[in-house]
């Protein structure tokens, strides 16, 4: 059967047919090294269900061959702790401090309180790997700051100069004592455990996406507290000749058109003239903008340079932000063929279930200064042109999510934007990230037409997402169903 046939026999196939769809035997689903299978995994899931039969379940139902680990967290739901007490996170797995170099961070404050005497790697590592199972430390970024000591020296500090706690400041690319720190755990990692690499996300963009809000949930984001004018973003100014004193102005002048725009105030002009008169007026603002953009970047290449220093056969790849699917200055930001020599892998978020609701938000924040001169609807339809979609209308989006050909488009720009490249391609499935009521939730056959639709679009493997403990078995069931009709397990 060639694959549009199959791709017809599939989109036949039913919800009920998923649900009632024995998984196969486990030796079936063993050792396949075909595609990545996989799955990002909770601590939580697997000090409560134990490690052998959190694994049986993930072979059994969807295949996986590959732990993407929450290996080091600070958020209560990623960890999926339910024990009492007060909830601080940290790293999950055994520090050593001898990796951690120049920084103030001291390690060993870093081990999470949590799960005392549960070692995350050295529990699994050596259980999938009997398995066949390839495992990853699976790091993201924090939206507030984690309660470690020290930890208020590596964040940004805002255009006030005011330091930073939450979103949208985070830790400092520039700041030595958080690259030193992200260094020393990826070689800890590396070197402590048989891992197969990394895979790091930094769900943070720079200070004018920020200032407009132009993100989901941005509509009440204060450009007042737009990010970062620390002394070490300062000093690296000053070595590229960069006038700090300028982008500091221009990013007043940006808080206050957001301001007023978010008063409902049209400038005389309208608000997209507006927009570009502020942009005219300080070039400096995207000059600060591409900055922010290149030390994000920076810290990439130096984390993958620093897990193939370990050995190079261990992959580093990154975690791309939805915020690509509505923002396109976000989107030219994170350009996949500029960011291929320093990479081994994408993983873009693909989350197609909660991306109505999402890009509702995002329209309703930036529907508040550089496009609020056009209705939802239009600012809609110019986004699906130049984004390339082909998605439902305004009123019916969050109750319909988008489709499965928005995985497909999504995978296929990726994949084209690499041609050439030896990067690989693992998009993000959405299984069961949370949704508003109303809005569109996850079903078998969902997730399996996600998952055809990535590997229609070329994808080399899935990730399943964005966490294992939020995941309804049957739905998992679905990435697992769509792996056997491919013949790809
Ligand atoms: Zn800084």
């Amino acid at each position: 059967m060639d694959r549009r046939t199959f791709m017809k026999s599939a989109a036949l196939t039913g919800a009920a047919a998923i649900a009632q769809s024995p998984a196969p035997a486990l030796a079936q689903a063993q050792g396949s090294q075909k595609t990545t299978v996989g799955i990002q995994l909770d601590v939580g899931s697997l000090v409560e269900q134990g490690v052998d039969r959190v694994l049986d379940d993930l072979q059994r139902l969807a295949h996986v061959n590959a732990l993407f680990l929450y290996t080091i967290n600070f958020m209560q739901e990623r960890v999926h702790y339910k024990g009492t007490g007060t909830f601080r996170g940290g790293n999950y797995a055994t520090v050593h401090p001898q990796y951690y170099k120049d920084t103030v961070l001291r390690a060993e404050d870093t081990r999470a309180p949590e799960f005392p005497g549960f070692d995350v790697l050295a529990e699994v590592v050596p259980a999938a790997r009997k398995r066949g199972i390839k495992t990853f430390c699976w790091i993201i970024e924090d939206n507030s700051l984690p309660k470690v000591p020290n930890m208020e020296k590596l964040w940004e500090v805002d255009v006030y100069g005011r330091p930073t706690t939450r979103h949208p400041g985070g830790p400092c690319f520039n700041n030595p004592n958080y690259t030193n720190f992200l260094l020393g755990l990826v070689e800890d990692y590396c070197r402590s455990y048989q891992v197969d690499g990394i895979m790091f996300g930094s769900e943070r963009q720079g200070p004018m996406g920020y200032s407009l809000g132009a993100y989901h949930n941005g509509a009440h984001a204060d450009p007042g507290t737009v990010c970062c004018f620390c002394s070490f973003c300062e000093a690296k100014a000053r070595r590229m000749g960069i006038d700090f004193g300028r982008v500091r102005e221009g990013y007043l002048a940006l808080e206050k058109y957001v301001r007023s725009g978010r008063a409902k105030r049209r400038p005389t002009d309208g608000y997209y003239v507006a927009f570009w008169r502020v942009l005219l007026d300080y070039p400096e603002i995207l000059t600060w903008e591409r900055f922010w953009t290149t030390g994000q970047q920076e810290t990439y290449a130096a984390l993958h340079g620093k897990v193939k220093a370990v050995n190079p056969d261990l992959k580093a790849g990154w975690h791309i932000w939805q915020n690509a699917s509505w923002n396109p200055i976000y989107r030219a930001e994170q350009d996949f063929a500029g960011m291929a020599p320093f990479s081994d892998f994408f993983k873009p978020v693909v989350y197609n279930n909660c991306a109505g609701e999402r890009m509702i938000s995002y329209m309703e924040s930036v529907g508040q200064n550089m496009h609020g001169d056009v209705s939802k609807a239009e600012l809609l339809e110019f986004e699906y042109k130049v984004l390339n979609y082909n998605e439902a209308p305004l009123d019916k989006l969050a109750a319909a999510g988008f489709s499965a050909d928005y995985v497909y488009r999504e995978t296929k720009r990726t994949m084209d934007d690499l041609e050439g490249t030896s990067a690989q391609v693992w998009p993000g499935i959405d299984i069961d990230v949370p949704t508003a009521n109303g809005s569109s939730k996850c079903t078998p056959e969902g997730v399996r037409d996600a998952v055809l639709a990535a590997y229609k679009g070329g994808a080399q493997g899935v990730v399943l997402s964005r966490s294992y403990s939020e995941m309804k078995h049957e739905n998992l069931r679905g990435a697992g169903v769509a792996l056997e009709q491919l013949n790809l397990v």
